[in-house]
């Protein structure tokens, strides 16, 4: 009689608490000067009343206004606010890197300083994580806040990454998470240079937990990501995660193959029986359709080799270990 296998419990993440730990906030900033102060006051009400000890590491992203002034303005009243300063304008996405490589708290928060992620969520998120989530990510309920556009362009996207990539981006989720330490040393291994975050977020892994939440318009200031920028940003996500671009071609080449194959046939035989009124047609239709077919099974089975050339240099670890039993240390 086979028995059925007895169901494997598995192991109860241990229960973590926040006394004695340290959070670290990352907040990116690019031409915010008229929305930090808010920011600062808004955050740091909720960050003391959760009885951690936290730092604020703020990355300037090249600003053109006075956001370095503002936030060393901030940083001498408050010594837990750290200020980077970066020599130009690299981008959110680096501008974040930068600022996750200087955290040293045990639990990591990027959050934009617009006020689009609420603060107030934080205290959720550090429950989770004290309930054994590695990752809690803030997910928008309602995105009202978005033009239609934009709404219909980001599901339009979450969909086609989805498909053609092996990480799945929970749709609606931003960067607004709390991260452990060891999610964020991961993520710092991650050697590649075009560092689409969501997209890297999702790779790691881990205990993931997702917590609702109503996104508002941001405080003050304008959005600098303009639909140029967010196309370049989609690009750069699925080109990061995806070979399928270039591996499509091969099988382009392989319809255009088979419809060049009927194609002669078809052509061959309607001169046989009915006679050649176009002379050349046929031939020359023939050698075209064929032409097309070999060169893009041509291109395919270069976009094979460059697509693997390229998950080398990647250079992404392996695998990522999330615990170890029977080890010794
Ligand atoms: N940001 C940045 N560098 C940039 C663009 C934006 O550091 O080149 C920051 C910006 O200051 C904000 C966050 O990234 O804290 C999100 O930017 P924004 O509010 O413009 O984007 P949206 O919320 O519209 O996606
Ligand atoms: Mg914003």
């Amino acid at each position: 009689m086979v028995q059925s296998p007895s169901p494997v419990t598995l192991p109860v993440p241990v229960a973590r608490t926040r006394v004695g730990k340290r959070l670290s906030i990352v907040a990116p900033c690019f031409n915010e000067q008229e929305v930090l102060d808010l920011f600062f006051e808004r955050i740091e009400d909720e960050l003391s009343k959760l009885g951690v000890e936290y730092e604020i590491v703020c990355v300037n992203d090249g600003s053109r206004d006075h956001t370095l002034a503002v936030l060393l303005k901030h940083h001498q009243r408050n010594p837990k606010i750290k200020v980077i300063n970066l020599a130009r304008n690299f981008g959110k996405e680096t501008a974040m890197s930068a600022g996750l490589d200087a955290t040293t708290g045990d639990m990591i928060v990027p959050i934009d300083c617009d006020l689009q992620d609420p603060p107030e969520l934080i205290g959720q998120f550090i429950e989770a994580w004290e309930n054994g989530a590695d990752v809690a990510y803030g997910v928008r309920v309602d995105r009202s806040a978005d033009s239609f556009v934009k709404r219909l362009t980001a599901q339009g996207f979450y969909r086609a990454f989805n498909r053609m990539s092996d990480v799945d981006l929970p749709y609606n989720a931003g960067d607004y998470r709390l991260m452990d330490r060891r999610v964020v040393e991961v993520l710092r291994q991650l050697p590649e240079r075009n560092r689409f975050m969501k997209g890297l977020f999702a790779w790691v892994g881990f205990r993931q937990e997702a917590i609702p939440y109503a996104r508002p318009e941001r405080a003050a200031g304008t959005s600098s990501f303009r639909y140029w920028k967010l196309w370049n940003f989609a690009l750069d996500g699925i080109t990061s995660f995806s070979t399928a671009p270039i591996r499509v071609w091969s099988y382009v080449g392989l319809v255009a193959g088979i419809l060049a194959a009927s194609a002669a046939v078809f052509l061959v035989a309607r001169t046989l029986l009915q006679g050649n009124n176009v002379p050349g047609y046929p031939s020359l239709m023939v050698v075209i359709l064929t032409g097309f077919a070999i060169q893009m099974l041509a291109i395919g089975s270069l976009g094979e080799y460059v697509a693997r050339i390229y998950q080398e240099v990647k250079g992404r670890p392996l695998y990522v270990i999330m615990d170890r039993y029977g080890f010794d240390q």
